[in-house]
């Protein structure tokens, strides 16, 4: 069975204007170096459909989801942080980011495909339940969570979340379901700054800026790996931001290729164990085009081998 590799031309129509390091060419990039590499190949390509209401009711308030519809503009930008904004587009490239997690779900949960990487943006781990936040306007890793315990009644799902950013979208709209076991490493002090000490089931791994591979893949080991296997997860979701890549200046994490394929290679050990490998990872963080190209390369034929 092959990964299936689920994004949608959509996806690349939410433009905010050339300052923004939130691109289309982040895709490009991604599309590029799986066609140099030869990975190209190997993937089961599927166009996403876009998310219903409904599937973004289960993890956003009613009333955020549809003052996202109203606020949608024909023209120019409307701001809904500093830093994330909303064109003609945006709406339907979020929407389309989050439907391509509702198919990767069913894809996994049927059978039909052992892993699924989504190639979407915009990202979804900062948003919150009320809230777009960081670039981020529907929590995407969130709605596959919600959809594969609604629909197929998963009762313990993990979510790895290796972006160089706290997710603290997700962390907020699990933090009182214990089905979900969210854990998060990220640079601290750092956006989005007020982190607390999560809890039984909300495992945050604040790290300092300059943090290497090493030190990284230590405390993911001490602090993560026995934990993630007593959960027995069901299913196991990435939220794959590659902004901790050393070439990334987004932020102040030294890792490379090898320690993607190290985070990869250690979840796909767990699901193998206890859930027949079922892997979902989709897109959040990685700015610099090069190296979000070859990292998401390396994490893809990770998950597959
Ligand atoms: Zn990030």
């Amino acid at each position: 069975m092959s990964l299936v590799f689920i994004s949608h031309p959509n996806c690349a129509l939410h433009d905010v204007g050339n300052e923004h390091p939130e691109s289309p060419e982040r895709l490009d990039s991604i599309n590029d170096r799986l066609i140099t590499s030869g990975l190209d190949f190997s993937l089961v390509k599927l166009q996403a459909e876009p998310a219903t209401k409904q599937h973004l009711y289960r993890v956003h308030d009613q009333s955020y989801v549809d003052e996202i519809f109203a606020k949608t503009p024909e023209h120019g930008m409307v701001h809904l942080d500093d830093d994330t904004q909303m064109m003609s587009r945006s709406l339907d490239a979020a929407l389309y980011a989050a439907g391509a997690n509702i198919m990767a779900v069913d894809k996994v949960m049927s059978g039909e495909a052992k892993q699924a990487f989504c190639a979407v943006r915009p990202p979804g781990h900062h948003a919150e339940r009320d809230k777009a936040m960081g670039f981020c306007i529907f929590n995407n890793v969130a709605v596959a969570a919600a959809h594969a315990m609604e629909v197929y009644g998963l009762e313990r799902v993990a979510i790895i979340d290796f972006d160089v950013h706290h997710g603290n979208g997700t962390e907020n709209i699990f933090f009182d379901d214990p089905r979900v076991l969210f854990c998060s490493s990220y640079q601290y002090p750092f956006y989005p700054h007020n982190v607390g000490p999560g809890n039984a089931h909300i495992l945050n791994l604040p790290l300092p800026p300059g943090t290497d591979g090493d030190s990284w893949q230590e405390a993911i080991t001490e602090q993560w790996l026995a934990k993630i296997d007593a959960f027995a997860p069901q299913l196991v979701l990435f939220s794959a931001g590659f902004d901790a890549h050393f070439e990334d200046d987004m932020a102040h994490f030294k890792l490379v290729e090898t320690d993607y394929h190290w985070i990869t290679n250690e979840m796909k050990k767990i699901a193998d164990k206890h859930c027949g490998g079922r892997m979902i990872s989709t897109l959040e963080g990685g700015y610099n085009y090069s190296a979000l190209g070859r990292s998401v390369a390396v994490h893809i034929k990770a998950m597959m081998d």
